[in-house]
């Protein structure tokens, strides 16, 4: 069964290693995260198969990697300085301050023009806080999302050290564009594709790592000559989208957006977002632009921009004559594209129903849970997280023992673990979890964090435990993610690495010490075989392709 929620990813997240709230001993950053050990080795993964298919596998691409501190002037004329803000206004009455453009959405069902429009309703009333509901919002404004910092020993006070920390990696591309075409003696078309952190001081960040204030791009500028520019727009739209779906993503979940024209970024003549069905509901995964001729002329001399030292342009054989390419940008996020992988990869079922009256007595332990939260003064608890609370109890009582896995991803709730009835919901069905759940990340293979763990059948048989650390020395050499592990029984192992996503696990036993196999076992099928020790490397190299 896939995820129903966000939380029960953010628990396994927690829980396994993937992914901690950041500076957790000092209560925390908001919307800030660290990748644990598993979670590195994940984004990594993902971070190494895009540079695979965008750069290695093709012969139009190059790499890049520029600096995240950049002259200011590069944002100044690439429009960041002036338009990279969101309108926020502030509520009088309840001092919250929402984004005034998600509020005239939510409550006038489309899009504003402008902030003129926005400024209009709320001079009218037209606008509620969506906290309080007052009408008393102050004029939005807009507020620019660049974190600024100051280079240099001293701050003078003035602007004279100000930099940015780059709010996207694209721009580092575009001031590259004459260094990678004169080094590398490239024809259009050609790409250069980046991968780096970007910051935004964003307004809403949420919904776990899907958008936060420090994250990291996946970005890919490919020039072309103009008239080139509509095809190699859609073959990108075409590759990308295949991309996901090579890695393992259900196409199902995957969906192609066309940007309606008065949603596309001025310069871009069109624009179409890859989302995907998180358990939030659709969301952006990756943005594919045709951004024209824009940002190479941005940064270019002209007597709009007097500080470019000289002109970003190509200079074509063939037409015997400068021409500035166009450029198709697709844009993706190697946090947000992680956390796709890992929702996809969900995979919670009950394996065997539990004994009824086990059953009956957790439904009556949820449904008193319900009943605490209910009864809880709204001054001393949120009032959101109580109706969500009692909301969930009631769903998960009402479908029990089928929802189980939801009430598991209740464990790490913070609003939850407040009430006392919590602790006994939370032991009874953690028992019946171990038991009668099992939980499986169906990661591709080039994915898994880990590829392959190996185990003797006996830890305290030394010839086992040394022909099964060696093995496992031996895949890691082939290149392999391998890792030992003899801390409990097999089946208990064996549950522990489906849970992470490991596709293969290979056991030592006394057989193996006979006749040099070893038992290898699918995550997926959870069929086993036996495979000579000396076939494995090449054996399971060829299955993670
Ligand atoms: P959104 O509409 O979700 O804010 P955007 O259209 O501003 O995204 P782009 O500027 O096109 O995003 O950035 C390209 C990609 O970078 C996005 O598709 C997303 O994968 C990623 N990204 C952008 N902002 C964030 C963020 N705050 N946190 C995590 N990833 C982000």
């Amino acid at each position: 069964m896939p995820a129903t929620s966000l939380e029960q990813i953010v628990s396994l997240a927690k829980r396994r290693g993937f992914v901690f709230p950041s500076s957790a001993v000092y209560g925390g950053l908001g919307s800030t995260w660290d990748y644990g050990p598993l979670g590195v080795e994940l984004k990594n993964n993902v971070k190494r198969a895009w540079w695979r298919s965008v750069v290695y596998d093709r012969d139009d691409m190059e790499g890049l990697d520029a600096a995240i501190l950049m002259n200011r002037l590069v944002w100044k004329y690439s429009g960041h300085e002036k338009t990279f803000a969101d309108p926020m206004t502030d509520c009088r009455n309840c001092k919250s301050r929402p984004r005034a453009d998600h509020v005239f959405v939510s409550q006038k069902g489309r899009d504003p023009k402008g902030l003129d429009e926005i400024n209009a309703a709320i001079a009218a009333k037209e606008l509620k806080c969506p906290k309080c509901g007052a009408t008393d919002l102050t004029e939005a404004r807009p507020f620019n999302l660049m974190f600024r910092t100051t280079v240099g020993a001293v701050d003078t006070g003035d602007d004279s050290g100000l930099a940015y920390l780059r709010p996207e990696t694209a721009q580092g591309i575009f001031v590259n564009f004459g260094n990678v075409l004169d080094t590398m003696r490239r024809k259009l078309p050609f790409g250069v594709a980046q991968i780096g952190k970007a910051f935004r001081n964003e307004i809403t960040p949420g919904n776990f790592t899907f958008r936060t204030r420090e994250f990291e791009q996946m970005e890919i500028e490919y020039f072309v000559r103009p008239g080139e520019d509509e095809a190699a727009h859609q073959s990108w739209i075409d590759a990308r989208t295949q991309w996901y779906v090579d890695l393992g993503m259900r196409r199902e979940n995957l969906r192609q957006r066309e940007q309606a024209k008065e949603e596309l970024a001025h310069y871009a003549k069109r624009c179409v977002d890859l989302e995907y069905k998180f358990p939030m509901g659709w969301s952006e995964l990756e943005g594919i632009a045709n951004r024209t001729d824009y940002d190479l002329k941005a940064h270019s001399r002209s007597p709009e921009n007097p500080d470019a030292v000289g002109e970003l342009k190509y200079f074509d054989q063939e037409q015997k004559k400068h021409i500035v390419p166009y450029v198709i940008e697709p844009s993706a996020g190697a946090d947000r594209a992680t956390l796709a992988f890992l929702c996809d990869a969900f995979d919670e079922s009950l394996v065997k129903e539990p004994p009824a009256e086990e059953t009956t007595k957790l439904r009556e332990l949820v449904l008193s849970f319900a009943k605490s939260v209910d009864k809880k003064d709204p001054k001393a608890f949120d009032p959101e997280a109580k109706a969500r609370l009692v909301a969930a109890a009631e769903k998960i009582a009402a479908g029990l023992p089928g929802t189980l896995p939801e009430l598991l991803a209740l464990s790490d709730d913070e609003a939850a673990n407040k009430i006392e009835v919590f602790k006994k919901v939370r032991g009874v069905s953690e028992k019946l979890g171990e038991e009668f759940t099992r939980t499986v990340l169906r990661l591709h293979p080039r994915l898994a964090p880990i590829t392959v763990a190996v185990f003797p059948l006996k830890k305290n048989e030394p010839r086992l435990v040394e022909m099964a650390r060696g093995v496992k020395r031996d895949l890691q050499a082939a290149g392999l993610r391998a890792v030992y592990d003899d801390t409990g029984a097999i089946g208990k192992l064996y549950r522990r690495q489906d849970e992470i996503g490991t596709p293969f696990c290979i056991t030592v036993d006394f057989q193996s010490l006979e006749d040099k196999t070893v038992t290898v076992r699918d995550r997926d099928t959870m069929g086993q075989e036996r495979v000579g020790a000396g076939e494995l490397g090449g054996a399971l190299r060829a299955k993670v392709g």
